[in-house]
This record gives C-alpha cells, sequence and structure tokens, in this order.
C-alpha cells in the first residue's frame, strides 16, 4: 500500500533544508531547490519539457525570485501528499508522498 508511510515530523533545517521524518522511522533531507524544481503541477513539467531557452537571452527574475528560496507553508492534501507554497509566490505542486519519498537524501536518525 503507497499510503502506509507518512511524514510524522516536518522540519526546516537552516535556511536551505527541510527534513521528513516519516513514519517507518526513514529521515530523508530535500534541498528546497530540489522540491522547487520537482515541482509535479502542469506548468513546471511544461517548463521542463520545453526547450531550453537562447543563452543570448537572460531571464527577467521578479523579486521574490531573487530573495533565497523558503518555504512559505506545507498543507496536508488528503492523506496522500502535501501542497506545498514557495516563497516565489508558487503554490500548485502538489507533492504526493510516493514522490516525496523518492526525493532528498536519507539521513541516519538522531540518537
Ligand atoms: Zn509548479
Amino acid at each position: 500500500m503507497s499510503t502506509a508511510v507518512y511524514p510524522t515530523k516536518l522540519e526546516r533545517e537552516g535556511e536551505r533544508h527541510l527534513v521528513i521524518t516519516w513514519s517507518d522511522g526513514e529521515r530523508r533531507r530535500y534541498s528546497l531547490r530540489e522540491l522547487r524544481d520537482s515541482c509535479p503541477c502542469a506548468t513546471c513539467r511544461e517548463k521542463r519539457n520545453a526547450p531550453p531557452p537562447s543563452p543570448l537571452m537572460l531571464p527577467i527574475l521578479t523579486d521574490a525570485q531573487i530573495q533565497p528560496l523558503a518555504i512559505a507553508g506545507m498543507k496536508p492534501v488528503g492523506n496522500y501528499a502535501y501542497a506545498i507554497a514557495f516563497s516565489d509566490g508558487h503554490d500548485t505542486g502538489i507533492f504526493t508522498l510516493d514522490f516525496l519519498r523518492e526525493l532528498g537524501q536519507s539521513v541516519a536518525s538522531p540518537t
């Protein structure tokens, strides 16, 4: 069953990382950038699949995008996913628990 494990604890680690403790004892550390770049919403998927922009074109960044990335909020969606709102104003990504288990890196539990 894919919904057998679920996060029991969400912790911020420094400015750029999130640590999730799972119900089976697994702890995983996620960089906020990784989460943002893995955003599974349709808009971001489309962007990732688009051909790279011309190297002569500079992206125009908004003020929010220039700020260091942070998580503005995480909200459970049913019992299978989290909606993650990022500080750059993007909040349409629904991260399923299965997907979150694949991202990040396993870290040792504190003893
Ligand atoms: Zn997205």
